[in-house]
């Protein structure tokens, strides 16, 4: 195997690593922080299409022909109405006009393609928790490439897995009846850990955030410069602190001028990130959300590198909307642009409004705001698809915590056999 060009560095201890396509952490005992990537200076876009475009700042060993990336355009009569002459839009979705075709229809897929082109030959069993919309993204690419995974899911986010044709065999799907994204969470660190079997990692996984760095890559090469300003929907921050990454890739060598200030856009009334940000205190529960995939209670804020450096270290802001402004900003972009954009990134585009409205974000900015999924519905109206079967479903107990070790070796032994209900608690 040829030792990939690229290192793994800790931003506390500054020891380097060779990348062996898992690592999640340094190893030295010390304070919780997020591994980075530091890549050889000189960066070529020609060649390989789609997200691997940018492949020469990607933590990769190969190359998935297939894969997508996103489109950005100026908002022209959105930005109108918002009074922002200089917002642009990353889109990540289904919209062939505008040159998106992320069939999934979020940006999971950028992070999804990316971890399995970091995967070494012959990997275990990659295991990855998700509200509906990562799940989605790995199901389609571990399928046609075949990856064997685990996905874990809460039941309700069943509906939102619909592929254009029947999954692969190495695809395995547990649902979670009564559970919720942290039950998910839970129980895929569980299994994570088992022999044979990896956590994929979230947002420690440097592979997910540098896939999806390549949203400010290619903005940088649209709009023919850095934007000021970056606004996006987060639930760990991976994506914002991905940008974030990437800004500073550019400006450190191709002399790009200062990262965006970044600010990250949380839905009430469960805002984690904005709560630790603000001081608020929080005053609703994660089951009350729009956008239930932005409700994670453990995003990596005081990590090193994490939410809260990269918030100081940009000036940048963290705003919550609730959701009927957010339900609006949905009918908004539609009405304007003609395309279905998922409740997440309403929750950005709601977020921004008001801090035009507020004059939080100067009128002439150049912002760019990441529609992070979009398309689904024009996509489901265009193609037959096929829902997801689970391999498991598992009744997450209200009388006792989830998931007990019966609970994980039974989930487990169900997955590698398949095709059977388990009930518990
Ligand atoms: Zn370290």
């Amino acid at each position: 195997m040829t030792r990939p060009a690229y290192r793994l560095v800790c931003p506390l201890c500054e020891e380097w690593y060779e990348d062996d396509g898992l690592l999640l952490a340094c190893s030295e005992p010390h304070a919780d922080a997020l591994l980075k990537t530091a890549y050889p200076a000189r960066r070529e876009t020609a060649g390989a299409g789609g997200l691997f475009r940018y492949r020469d700042w990607l933590p990769v060993r190969r190359v998935l022909p297939d894969a997508g990336a996103p489109a950005v355009l100026p908002a022209g009569e959105l930005g109108r109405r918002l009074g922002l002459a200089g917002l642009w839009i990353s889109f990540s979705g289904y919209w062939p006009e505008a040159g998106a075709g992320l069939a999934t229809g979020t940006f999971k897929e950028l992070e999804a393609h990316t971890v399995l082109g970091r995967l070494p030959d012959e990997p275990p069993v990659l295991v990855v928790a998700s509200a509906g919309n990562t799940a989605a993204a790995f199901a389609a690419a571990c399928s046609r490439y075949r990856v064997r995974c685990v996905l874990v899911v809460p039941a309700a986010a069943l509906p939102r897995l619909r592929f254009a044709g029947p999954l692969d065999d190495c695809v395995r799907l547990i649902a979670l009846d009564g559970g919720r994204y942290r039950d998910a969470i839970a129980l895929a660190g569980a299994l994570g850990s088992l022999p044979g079997y990896q956590a994929e990692g979230g947002v420690r996984n440097v592979a997910r955030r540098d896939g999806l760095g390549t949203v400010l890559l290619a903005a940088y090469e649209a709009m023919g410069g850095m934007p000021g300003w970056y606004f996006q929907a987060v639930g760990s921050g991976a994506g914002a602190l991905g940008v974030h990454e990437a800004a500073l890739r550019l400006a450190e060598h191709e002399d790009a001028g200062p990262p965006p200030k970044i600010v990250m856009c949380q839905n009430l009334p469960y805002a984690p990130i904005h709560q630790r940000w603000t001081g608020h205190p929080a005053s609703g529960s994660d089951g009350d959300l729009i956008a239930p995939e932005l409700a994670n209670a453990n995003p990596p804020y005081a990590t090193a590198g994490g939410v809260a450096d990269c918030l100081a270290a940009t000036g940048g802001d963290v705003l919550a909307v609730g959701n009927d402004d957010a339900a609006r900003a949905v009918r908004l972009f539609e009405e304007v642009f003609g395309i279905d954009i998922e409740p997440s990134a309403g929750v950005a585009l709601a977020a921004l409004q008001q801090a035009a409205e507020a004059g939080r974000v100067p009128a002439g900015a150049r912002i760019l705001l990441n529609i992070t999924g979009g398309g689904r519905a024009r996509f489901a109206r265009e193609h037959v698809v096929t829902p997801a079967n689970p391999a498991v479903r598992l009744v997450v107990p209200r009388n006792r915590a989830f998931p007990s070790t019966e609970d994980v070796l039974r989930a487990i032994a169900m997955t590698e056999r398949g095709d059977e209900r388990v009930v518990t608690g």
